[in-house]
């Protein structure tokens, strides 16, 4: 590891405009910084990437923790660690292993990236995490945040982070006012994240910073009356921090349906499922095959639709359950039908993203969130039990589906 670097931060963007503000006095950062890091002192949580910050330990905890709760990322890190307790083990790994290890924290591009960097850091380095912030940079999945993230907690670089937390923090420390996703507003708060770093202890800081957006500085109701910058924070003084920061852009939801289908195997214990092709959402994992064209509205035309891709003629056979959930930008509302049982006598699999799996063996397959949820259906209810011709009925599409003897052999 490269020993810290305690002269001039690197300091991403530039403001177009000089920040003003009391950060520009160096007793108010003074203040401000040995108010902070005692708090930190006294309040840090113990987590496990603290007790023992190796470069790979931040930068897998950094990479869960994007997008995911503290408390979610506990359990997934200790046994992402147990079972890859090196960035050499990590670049070794079988993708599938992967995939299941990672399986219901989201964003799975993160751990897919983590893989290409993890053998990139094998090839390229020796097996030694680097230590430049260029080199870390053209890691795959890392950016600018995160490679200030490790650099400066690992090796105690001086270098700034700017993540949601310190956004928050940083722009109510200086009653920013502006839109804190503007490109201005963004730079000046890189610019004042540099500034407030200490000599040496940036590390330290950053993560004090962040902890205090966690635990004091919330997004609603901040906790001023027992915070410990209070008397520096200017939003504070003003009685603004409920409306800093400012303007930020509201995400907009789009509502979607959606059709799964569970297509057992006659007579067996089986079922259809599909990897997730690249560029989809939960790329590397299985699903159970899903129709997600929005042209296709009802459960029979996104069949119609699945079996065209396929191969296979599915047929819808009755809604088992409906699943929300969230994607992106994305409400959606997943259909889940039983399809009607196929023989494996009638079908050739169009490629090895194909697979009949038992719903014993289902349990050691990488699953998406909502295929997981379909397997624990088809573990509680054994619809291979059920053969064709037994229902008649497609209640959410309110058509007659074709079911009968005479129908199928047609
Ligand atoms: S005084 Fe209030 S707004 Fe200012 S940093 Fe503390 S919690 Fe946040």
């Amino acid at each position: 590891m490269r020993p810290g670097n305690p002269g001039k931060p690197i300091v991403p963007p530039v403001a177009d405009e000089p920040v003003a503000g009391p950060h520009e006095d160096p007793k108010w950062r003074r203040k401000l910084r040995t108010s902070l890091l005692a708090w930190f002192d006294r309040n840090a949580r113990q987590l496990p990437w603290r007790s023992d910050p190796t470069p790979y330990h931040v930068w897998v905890s950094e990479i869960m923790l994007q997008q995911t709760q503290v408390a979610t990322v506990l359990e997934y890190y200790r046994r992402f660690i147990a079972a890859y307790p090196t960035v050499g083990d990590l670049a070794a790994a079988e993708e599938h292993d992967l995939m299941r290890l990672w399986e219901g924290l989201g964003y799975y591009r993160r751990a897919r990236s983590m893989h290409a960097a993890a053998k990139l850091v094998v090839s390229q380095h020796d097996g030694q995490f680097p230590s430049t912030y260029e080199e870390v940079l053209a890691l795959p999945g890392i950016g600018r945040y995160t490679a200030g993230a490790i650099l400066s907690i690992s090796g105690d670089q001086r270098l700034p982070v700017l993540e949601g937390n310190t956004v928050r923090v940083y722009s109510r420390w200086i009653g920013l006012r502006q839109d804190v996703q503007s490109t201005a507003g963004k730079a000046k708060l890189w610019e004042f994240a540099a500034m407030m770093l200490p000599r040496t202890g940036s590390g330290q800081f950053n993560q004090a910073a962040m902890e205090l957006g966690a635990l004091i500085c919330k997004p609603k109701s901040p906790a001023c009356d027992t915070c410990p910058v209070q008397k520096s924070c200017v939003a504070h003084s003003l009685g603004l921090q409920d409306e800093i920061p400012g303007k930020v852009s509201k995400v907009q939801y789009e509502s979607r349906t959606e059709y799964g289908f569970v297509v057992p195997v006659i007579d067996s214990d089986r079922f259809l499922i599909c990897r997730v092709p690249d560029g989809n959402r939960w790329a590397g994992l299985w699903d159970f095959p899903r129709c997600t064209d929005p042209n296709a509205t009802t459960p029979t035309a996104a069949a119609s639709a699945l079996s065209h891709q396929l191969g296979i003629k599915i047929r819808p056979r009755r809604l088992i359950t409906t699943i929300k959930h969230a994607v992106t930008r994305y409400r959606i509302t997943l259909q889940v039908h039983l399809a009607e049982p196929v023989a494996l006598s009638d079908i050739t699999l169009p490629s090895d993203a194909f697979r009949f799996v038992t719903s014993e063996h289902i349990t050691d397959v990488p699953l998406s969130v909502t295929g997981r949820q379909i397997a624990q259906w088809i573990a509680e209810e054994k619809p291979a039990s059920h053969r064709k011709g037994e229902a008649d009925l497609d209640p959410s599409d309110g058509s007659a589906v074709a079911l009968s003897t005479r129908q199928k052999k047609t």
